[in-house]
């Protein structure tokens, strides 16, 4: 059980190992930019041999029952849950969130292991009445093989879960990359399916801080048959382009760019309350996370107001300081990226009506910290209007009717979460049948779950995670016509 070595954080085959030649990187609070540990660099020789345990492991574990499969994933639910105080202030000092939001995390990830657990057992086939005499059709749902995982920093347990739940419950097995900010998470979720009984070479663990020649492996060997990813869409796009060569079934949780419009005919007090919520989230490091709030012009002064206020109650520091609901962004490139969208927005007529800058005093110009920041008046020649932000910034753009928000929240190559806020039952059908996105939150900021289906259209992504779905995209569908 890990850890053998603090750098052995290699998980393959059942074993916790070092880079073959010692090389680490370094892993750092980035609230503080304090050292927190050291991971094992891999490269390519490593991911070949993560890659032949995994295709190894494949044949036992298949062969397995779903009840012998459910076991494992409920242990492993049961030791998180136990662990989750310490999961989370790993969390919080990994990645920055604060920790009350960690804990969240942390039960989300649980819940994938308890919901695949139970789905495991539901991997129905079904069979056709054939349209020939003496003939039958039979269909059967398989385990598509070795699975690449590829995860993001900022849910870095959930993302895992999600991933390796539903392909160990499918009977698949599975080589895991996590993201290069955060592969102590990452540690402690394979250390803990390990602990609960996941036999060697079922999920292997390859900690790198480089991308890419990892993922060229992942994607290069033919019995890898299917990738799934999370992360930005520009490497998505590129990932699923290898994939092709080897026609790897690949599920792609990309970026969005989530509209949420608030009618008038809502409460502005209240909406403002879940427009807070939601966006602040995380410090609005989410793909869900709402960039565009579209608010009616009966409301958009209530609105605003209401946001204001409760967006300035907010405080920035460390995640595991107490009190603390803004954590700091990952880098300084997200830093930058923030404060150009907010400058042009500004420059382009915007109102800046709360934050707008980095903070610097108490210590926080250790790590990259941003103002909550509101910003009214924002139109469509602002880049905030088109990019994803990722980052703690309120857009609100007013509309006048329905029809023309409809039109303008559509107006996005992206489609993965919306919100709407109404009273009218008619209304709500009506734009969320109408919104082009994956996910439809009804006077609702958390339209997730992990019985329920996650994901995108658009560029936002390709197939589901979480609910039945998720399952599915772990299972080859085999057709079998009998003669009799
Ligand atoms: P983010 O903006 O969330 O950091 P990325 O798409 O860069 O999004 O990263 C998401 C995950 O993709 C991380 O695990 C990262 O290491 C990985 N990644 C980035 N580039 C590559 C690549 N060329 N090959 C494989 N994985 C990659």
């Amino acid at each position: 059980m890990y850890p053998a070595a603090d750098t052995a954080t290699l998980l393959i085959d059942g074993k916790w190992l070092e880079a073959d030649d010692g090389a680490t990187f370094p892993v750092t609070a980035p609230a503080t930019g304090e050292l927190i540990g050291r991971a094992a660099d891999a490269g390519a020789a490593e991911t070949d041999r993560a890659i032949d345990a995994a295709a190894a492991a494949f044949g036992p574990w298949s062969a397995e029952t779903a009840y012998a499969r459910a076991d494992v994933l409920r242990r492993a639910h049961d030791l998180m849950l136990e662990r989750a105080e310490d999961l989370a202030v790993l969390m919080s000092t990994e990645q920055g969130k604060p920790l009350k939001a960690a804990r969240n995390e942390v039960r989300y990830a649980a819940d994938f292991l308890a919901w695949f657990a139970e789905e495991a057992k539901r991997v129905h086939g079904r069979t056709i009445p054939s349209n020939r005499r003496g003939h039958r059709f039979q269909v059967l749902k398989q385990p598509v093989g070795v699975v690449a995982g590829i995860t993001p920093w900022n849910y870095p347990m959930s993302m895992i879960t999600r991933k390796v739940a539903p392909a160990v419950a499918a009977g698949c097995t599975i080589v895991l990359k996590p993201a290069e900010q955060t592969p102590l998470c990452a540690v402690a979720v394979l250390a803990l399916l390990e602990e609960a009984g996941l036999p060697p070479g079922v999920a292997n663990l390859v900690t790198t801080a480089r991308p890419e020649p990892v993922g060229e492996r992942l994607l290069a060997d033919p019995r890898v048959r299917k990738l799934t990813f999370t992360g930005s869409t520009e490497v998505g796009m590129r990932l699923a382009a290898g994939a092709a060569a080897t026609m790897k079934r690949v599920s792609m949780e990309l970026g969005g760019h989530a509209p949420m419009i608030v009618f008038d005919d809502a409460d502005p007090v209240h909406a403002a309350k879940g427009a807070t919520l939601a966006k602040f989230l995380n410090t609005g490091q989410a793909c869900i996370s709402p960039n565009r709030i579209y608010v009616q012009r009966g409301v958009v002064e209530a609105f605003t107001e209401a946001l204001v206020a409760r967006t300035a109650t907010l405080s920035a520091g460390p995640g595991t300081s107490p009190g603390v609901s803004i954590g700091p962004l990952v880098d300084d490139a997200a830093l930058t990226k923030v404060q150009r969208q907010v400058d042009d927005a500004v420059e382009r007529g915007a109102r800046l009506v709360l934050g707008g800058t980095r903070l610097t005093e108490d210590g926080l110009d250790r790590g990259c910290f941003f103002a909550p920041t509101v910003l009214a008046d924002i139109d469509e020649t602002m880049l905030i209007y088109r990019e994803e932000t990722f980052g703690p910034v309120a857009a609100v753009i007013p509309f006048d009717t329905e029809e023309e928000v409809v039109a303008r929240a559509n107006d996005t190559a992206y489609g993965l979460a919306s919100y709407l806020y109404t009273r009218d039952l008619g209304r709500a059908t009506r734009v969320s049948e109408a919104l082009r996105f994956g996910i439809v939150g009804v006077n609702d900021i958390n339209p997730t779950g992990a019985q329920a289906p996650f994901g995108g259209v658009g560029v936002s992504g390709l197939g589901r995670e979480g609910g039945v779905e998720g399952l599915d995209e772990y299972l080859d569908v085999k057709l079998i016509g009998t003669a009799l």
